[in-house]
Formats: structure tokens, sequence, C-alpha cells
């Protein structure tokens, strides 16, 4: 246990509860996820699932048979991923598809090279099952996207996995159709699996996304981590997947088997009809994100001393704050305690995200733009004053 990490979102969140509890106004920009509710068709479809058609049982460990079909149609229908029903493995939430991606691959030793900053878990579990964690560094000069020659140089003969995330998570950036092509060509030389994390897929406002396992010599090395938390504004379902090389699915399924049997009958049933239903709600939302974004990204770099890239896709905003000669957990934490508003420190997401505050726009437009009016207050009394607010000096 001493090897791993965590989600530091949760904590933050529960921090900002407790100082709702004391009276204070907080507006949550820190989670990772849609303020949406679930389009009522997907929930309606679970609930006729749970009440009329007896989905209370167990079901197949690796998912519904309907619910594997309309996966296998819609990564044909997005990502142009061509995959056998038997290649995917549906899992409560994409989450445990890393988990499982990890401890079926990794030994002692070997080396995940890693976006950094990025989503905490891949650093926190390939430390965990004794493998070597390699930060790739996502830096603002190159639009934080990965650097595939500095990707290159980090390749050892220990290197087995690489991760990659785009839409990103937290930086919003994206990874371009030239650099998925470099970064595929380099593992097939260097027989390295390919993790590719795409939840954020349907939320990727430029360019069209391109995904490495359709490239040649991928399919039998990528696993596909997707899932329906963000797409469909269902977190709280615990719903996810990956497609994988058909080799690694029956080790995907034992991992399934010896952990959680399988995955929710009714929520997936829900599945079903989020992938196959109407997609207005699922467009919307999108939509929505896509016009907070210029309100947040715009808001934050009219205030002094921030400076914001316009992100590229999912739904965070990630200000350099480094003018302000504080640690991204302070100035996090002087958001919260002076000017009630939650973000997350760039470091709860590594070492790289200092200097950086990671803000989420799934929050409506008429907070984001009361919680930028705040940080603009609150950076400039931090600049007048030199006073940081902490946890004791809340008022
Ligand atoms: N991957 C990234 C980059 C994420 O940001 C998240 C959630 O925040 C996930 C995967 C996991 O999502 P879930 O387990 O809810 O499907």
């Amino acid at each position: 246990m001493e090897r791993i990490g965590t989600e530091t979102a949760f904590e933050a969140a529960a921090r900002a509860r407790a100082l709702e509890a004391t009276g204070r106004d907080v507006i949550h920009l820190e989670l990772g996820e849609p303020d949406f509710d679930t389009p009522r068709n997907v929930s309606e479809a679970a609930a006729r699932a749970l009440l009329d058609d007896g989905a209370t049982h167990y079901t197949p460990a690796a998912g519904i048979p309907s619910l594997r079909e309309a996966i296998v149609a819609d990564v044909r229908r997005w990502k142009g991923i061509e995959a056998k029903p038997e290649q995917v493995i549906v899992t409560p939430g994409a989450k445990p598809i890393m988990f499982y991606a990890m401890l079926a691959l990794i030994d002692d030793g070997d080396e995940v090279i890693y976006p950094n900053p990025g989503f905490p878990i891949y650093e926190s579990m390939a430390r965990y099952v004794g493998g070597t964690p390699v930060a790739a560094p996502l830096r603002e000069e190159n639009d934080f996207r990965m650097d595939v020659e500095e990707v290159a140089s980090l390749i050892t003969p220990r290197t087995r996995m690489l991760v990659i995330n785009t839409p990103h998570n937290p930086t919003g950036s994206i990874l371009t159709g030239d650099d998925i092509r470099r970064l595929g060509q380099l593992a097939v030389e260097h027989d390295l699996v390919v993790l590719a994390d795409e939840i954020y897929g349907r939320l990727q406002y430029e360019d069209k996304p391109l995904s490495i396992a359709t490239l040649p010599g991928m399919a039998e090395r990528t696993i596909t981590l997707d899932g329906f938390s963000k797409t469909f504004a269902m977190t709280g379902w615990r719903l996810g997947y990956g497609v994988v090389p058909e080799a690694l699915a029956p080790a995907f399924s034992t991992l399934v088997i010896n952990s959680v049997s399988c995955t929710n009958a009714f929520a997936q049933a829900g599945a079903v009809e989020a992938l196959t239903g109407p997609q207005d709600a699922a467009d919307a939302m999108r939509a929505e994100f896509l016009a907070r974004r210029s309100l947040i990204v715009d808001g934050l770099n009219a205030i002094p001393g921030v400076r914001c890239l316009m992100p590229h896709g999912a739904f965070y905003a990630f200000p350099n704050l480094s003018s302000f000669g504080r640690s991204s957990s302070q100035i996090a934490d002087h958001l919260l305690y002076d000017a009630g508003v939650c973000g997350l420190a760039g470091t709860a997401f590594g070492e790289h995200g200092e200097g950086y505050v990671r803000f989420s726009y799934a929050n409506s437009r008429e907070n984001i733009s009361r919680a930028v009016e705040r940080i603009g207050e609150s950076l400039a009394k931090l600049e007048r004053t030199g006073e940081l607010a902490t946890a004791g000096s809340a008022h």
C-alpha cells in the first residue's frame, strides 16, 4: 500500500463540502464530471430493465451480448476501430480497465511511460503493481502535447507500456494525427502495448480524433479505454469498457471474475440505450461545454498574471498561475478559502503540473462567470497583501 497513489479530486471535494457546511458559498470547479443529468431515455431504459425485464442477476463477466455488440458498432462509427464483440470488456467505470491492463501486463521493474501532468491513476497503478512509472512531461510550450522525440528518448529495453490520453485530463490538450502516427510507430518498433485513454473522445472540439488502434500493427497491441461517464453524464452509474487485443480478452475477463464478477445488469441495459438511442442530449452537452470553454478561458486570461491556453477537448481549463510566486497547492487553497472557488492544484496530476490549477467547466455559465470574477478579485488581493488564505484563515 505504500506504493499506491490516489485521486485527490475526491479529497478536494470533501474539503469544499466541509467549508460549505460552515455556511460559505463554494463554486465547485474541482469535479471531473458533467453537471447534467443522465439523458432521460437512458435512465428509463435502465429502469425498465430493472422493473420489468428482470435485469437483477449476474451477467456474463465481460458484459451482456447486446451491449458488447452496441460497443462494437459505436467504436466503428466514432473511432473507426474494427473489433469483435469478444474483444469488448465492460467494466464498472473505465478505471478498472487501467487497473486490469497494469495487473495483466506489468511485471516487476517493467517501465510504463505516461503523461505528466496526467490522470493520477496511471502512475499510481504502474507503481502499485511493481512497475516503474516514467513521466513524459507535457509542457505548455508544446500545447501540452506529448513530445514524441522525448517519448522516444525515454524508451528502454524495460519499457512495456505507453499510456496516451487524448483529449487530455487535466490540460484539455489533444494529440495531433501526426503525433499519434509517430507514437504508433514507436510502439511497433519497440514492441510496446499502448493504453489509449479515449474517455473524452466525443468531447474533442478541433480536428478529427484519430484512434491509435486503427493504425497498422496497432490493433494487436492497443487497449482502447472509453466509457459512459463523460459523454453521457453517467459518472455515478459506473460504466466503462476496454476494447482489447483478442489475445488479451480472456485475461481481462478473468480479472473481472476475480474482482467484480460483472458490471451492474440494469446499468448495462441503460448503456445500450445510450449508444443506440437518440444522441441529442450528448450533442447538446457537447455544445454547452464548447460555449463554457470560451467563457472560462477568456475570463481567466483577462485576469492580470494569469495565462490560459485554449483547451481543445474535455471540460478543463489549466491556467498557468506561476506568476504569483506560490505553489499550485497554495494557490488552489487560497482560491478555495478566500474566493470560495474550488479547483485542483496542478500537482494533483503529477510533478509537472506545478504552476497550474485545473478548473473544470462542467458547471453553469452563471457559476463560471461568478467564479472567474471571484478568482480575479482574490488574486489581486494576494498581489496587494501577499497574504495567502488557508484552511485556518477561512472566515
Ligand atoms: N480516464 C480519464 C482521463 C479520466 O479523467 C477519468 C475520470 O475522471 C477516467 C478515465 C475514468 O472514468 P470512469 O471510471 O468514471 O469511467
